[in-house]
C-alpha cells in the first residue's frame, strides 16, 4: 500500500493517477498528515502569498519514499498550472527512483488522439500541438507521433460524418465462456440462457423506439456497430431478428459501415455470416487474441486456432470482404516469439484491420483476481511485442488509424487498430474521438450525444446487467426522452 498525502485535495484524482502508472496493482490510501512510513508520496503545496513568491504562484514542493530511497523536488509556477506540475514532479522522481519511463508522460485519460486534435486547434498547427505534448505533458516523441497518424484518420472520418449524423450502438452481452482477462458487463451463455429470448425481445422494442426518437429529432444513421459480449452467441434466427428490426425501423440509405463482432469463432456459422451479409453488414470482428490453442486453454476462450481460421474463411466465402482481427500482447505466460507467431499467422490471412490491443489489469478479471499475470514481468514482454508489431504491421501497409488507452495496461501502453488503406473502421473513430452522438441500445450501452457544431456530451446510460434491463425496461424507454431533450436545447 502507498500512503499519499496532499495539502491540496483537489489534486488527488490526477496525483492518485500519476502513483498508478507505476505501481498499477497498489492501493493508495490518502492520509492527515505527511507520512513517516514508506512507501509514500507527499506534497506541500503554498500560495505564491504564503511563499513570497507572487501573487498568483504556486510554490510546490513533492516529495516520493519508495523502495528505500526519498527523492524532495520543488518548483514555482502559475497557480494554474499547479496540478499538472505538482504531477510532473511526482512523475519525474517515481521515473528517476523505479528507473521506468511511461511513454505517455503524465497524461493518464483515455484518448490521446482527441487531445491531440483539441490541442491542434488551440494552436493552430499539430507541429506545434505535438511539441506541446513532448514538452509540457512529457510524452514521447513515437507516442505523439502515433496521435498523429490517428488525428489524420480523424480527419477523413469528420468529412463523412455530419452535424446531424450518429452511429448506433447495438449491445449483446453474451459470451460462450468468460474469458480470464474480461471485466465487461458480460454473462456466459451457461448462467444467462434463460434471458437471451426476452432480451432479444425487448431488444427489437427499443430499436423501434430509438428510431421513432432519431427520425423526429432528424437525425442521420451514418454506422452501425453490434458489440458485446460477441453478438455472434445469438441464434441465427435471433440474428436476424435484431438485424431486421434495425433495417425496417431505421433510414439504411446513408449508413456507409456495419459491423458485427464475431468475435468468438466457436460462435461464427456460415447461416449466420450469411444472415449477416444478406441484411446488409458490411464488416466483421474474428477475434482470435492469440494463435497458440495452449493460450486459449489458459484464458478460457475454449476455441481453437482452427475455429479462428475456419470462421474467417467462411465469412471470404459468404463474401465479406472488410474484416478485422483482434490480438492480445501480454497474455500470461506468452512469450515474445508467442506473439511474433500469432500476429505473422494473423498476417497471412490478410484482414482489412488487425487492433493490437495489450493485456490490462482489470482488478474484475479472473486474472488479476488469481494472481495469474506479473504486472512487472510482463510489462517487459510487451515492449517486445510491440516494436515487433509496429515494424511489421508497417511493412505489410497496414497504419494506426485509432487508439485508446485503459488504465492497467501493462507497461502503461495502448490499444491501437491497424488499417489497410481504405479500410479505417468509422465507428472506432466516431467513438473514440466522440466526433458524433452515439446512441446505444441494450444492456450496459452508454448514450454519447454531441452537440451538433460544438462539442458539449451528455450520457444516458442503459443498465447494466441483461436481468435489469429485463426487468426495468419501461425505465430505459424513459431515459431515452433525454436524446430528444438534448437535441431540443440545440435547435
Ligand atoms: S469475448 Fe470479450 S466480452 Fe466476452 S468474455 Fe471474452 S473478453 Fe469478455
Amino acid at each position: 500500500m502507498i500512503k499519499l498525502y496532499l495539502n491540496k485535495s483537489e489534486y488527488s484524482y490526477e496525483i492518485e493517477n500519476i502513483i498508478r502508472l507505476f505501481f498499477p496493482c497498489e492501493k493508495i490510501e490518502q492520509t492527515e498528515t505527511v507520512p513517516s512510513i514508506e512507501p509514500f508520496v507527499y506534497t506541500d503545496i503554498l500560495t505564491g502569498e504564503e511563499a513570497g513568491c507572487g501573487i498568483d504562484n504556486y510554490f510546490i514542493k513533492c516529495g516520493v519514499a519508495v523502495f528505500g530511497k526519498r527523492m524532495e523536488r520543488e518548483t514555482i509556477c502559475p497557480e494554474k498550472e499547479g496540478e499538472l506540475n505538482t504531477a510532473r514532479l511526482i512523475y519525474e522522481m517515481l521515473c528517476d527512483i523505479c528507473q521506468f519511463t511511461p511513454k505517455w508522460g503524465v497524461l493518464t485519460g483515455v484518448r490521446p488522439a482527441k487531445l491531440l486534435s483539441t490541442l491542434t486547434k488551440e494552436w493552430g498547427s499539430v507541429e506545434k500541438a505535438k511539441d506541446d505534448m513532448i514538452n509540457r505533458l512529457l510524452v514521447s516523441p513515437p507516442k505523439t507521433n502515433l496521435c498523429e497518424y490517428c488525428y489524420n484518420a480523424e480527419l477523413k472520418a469528420e468529412e463523412k460524418s455530419g452535424a446531424n449524423a450518429f452511429s448506433l450502438y447495438v449491445s449483446i452481452p453474451f459470451c460462450p465462456t468468460r474469458c480470464s482477462y474480461c471485466s465487461f458487463v458480460s454473462h456466459s451463455i451457461e448462467k444467462a440462457a434463460k434471458l437471451v429470448e426476452p432480451y432479444v425481445d425487448l431488444l427489437c422494442k427499443e430499436i423501434e423506439e430509438t428510431a421513432k426518437i432519431t427520425k423526429k429529432l432528424g437525425l442521420t444513421l451514418c454506422t452501425v456497430y453490434f458489440g458485446g459480449g460477441t453478438p455472434t452467441q445469438l441464434s441465427a434466427p435471433q440474428l436476424e431478428k435484431v438485424m431486421t428490426a434495425i433495417n425496417n425501423n431505421f433510414d439504411m440509405s446513408n449508413v456507409v459501415e456495419y459491423t458485427i463482432e464475431a468475435g468468438r469463432p466457436d460462435t461464427v456459422t456460415k447461416e449466420k455470416l450469411e444472415i449477416i451479409k444478406r441484411l446488409g453488414a458490411n464488416r466483421i470482428s474474428i477475434n482470435p487474441q492469440t494463435m497458440s490453442n495452449q493460450s486459449l486453454e489458459r484464458i478460457g476462450r475454449k476455441h481453437t486456432v482452427e475455429q479462428t481460421v475456419d470462421a474467417y474463411n467462411i465469412a471470404r466465402e459468404v463474401g465479406i470482404d472488410f474484416i478485422n482481427m483482434d490480438l492480445i500482447a501480454g497474455l500470461p505466460e506468452e512469450t515474445v516469439d508467442d506473439y511474433i507467431k500469432s500476429l505473422d499467422e494473423v498476417i497471412k490471412l490478410n484482414p482489412e484491420n488487425i487492433t493490437v490491443h495489450v493485456l490490462s489489469m482489470k482488478r474484475s478479471s479472473r486474472l488479476v483476481v488469481s494472481g495469474e499475470a506479473d504486472y512487472n514481468a510482463d510489462s517487459k514482454t510487451v515492449e517486445g511485442m510491440l516494436k515487433y508489431s509496429e515494424e511489421t504491421l508497417t511493412s505489410k501497409g497496414y497504419k494506426p488509424y485509432y487508439l485508446y488507452r485503459q488504465s492497467k495496461m501493462l507497461g502503461n501502453h495502448e490499444n491501437v487498430g491497424w488499417s489497410k488503406d481504405g479500410y479505417d473502421c468509422l465507428y472506432n473513430i466516431y467513438m473514440m474521438n466522440e466526433l458524433h452522438t452515439v446512441i446505444s441500445v441494450g444492456a450496459g450501452g452508454v448514450t454519447r450525444l454531441k452537440q451538433p457544431n460544438g462539442t458539449n456530451i451528455e450520457r444516458i446510460f442503459n443498465f447494466k446487467f441483461p436481468y435489469e434491463y429485463i426487468d426495468r425496461f419501461d425505465e430505459i424507454i424513459e431515459r431515452k426522452r433525454g436524446v430528444t431533450d438534448f437535441y431540443g436545447k440545440y435547435k
